[in-house]
């Protein structure tokens, strides 16, 4: 856990947060702005900066979400979906903890804006 990380302090629980899913590795929560209609993230519970920091030594958690991802997906009975990671402030990243949106229920577009 990294002192002054908002999304730390989530996957903490000492910033409430409209909670998805919890287990030993992962938090998810819907997002406090959502961008369609089901709008959630899925977190680390260890701090990782963000996908520039995936190396051999903690890329285990990263299947472990994208796992997450689908199952909660599946239980949840959406067929299409869109999984977004942004590193760096160009790319649109304002939270420095790895985080994976996923959007659905909406038509999107491509590219990205
Ligand atoms: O990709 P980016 O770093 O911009 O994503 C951060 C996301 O975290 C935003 O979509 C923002 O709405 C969300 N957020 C949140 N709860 C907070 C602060 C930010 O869901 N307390």
């Amino acid at each position: 856990m990294k002192n002054d990380c908002l999304f730390c302090a989530i996957a903490g629980g000492e910033i409430p947060s409209n909670k998805v899913y919890e287990d030993e590795l992962c938090y998810a929560f819907y997002d406090i702005a959502p961008q369609a209609p089901t709008h959630f993230l899925v977190i680390p519970k260890a701090h990782i900066a963000s996908v520039a920091e995936v190396n051999g030594g903690n890329s285990a958690v990263v299947a472990h979400i994208f796992e997450v991802i689908a199952r909660l997906c599946r239980e949840k009975g959406l067929e299409s979906y869109r999984v977004v990671s942004n590193i760096g402030e160009q790319a649109g990243q304002s939270v420095h903890h790895l985080h994976f949106h996923v959007l659905s229920g909406r038509d999107m577009t491509w590219p990205p804006g």
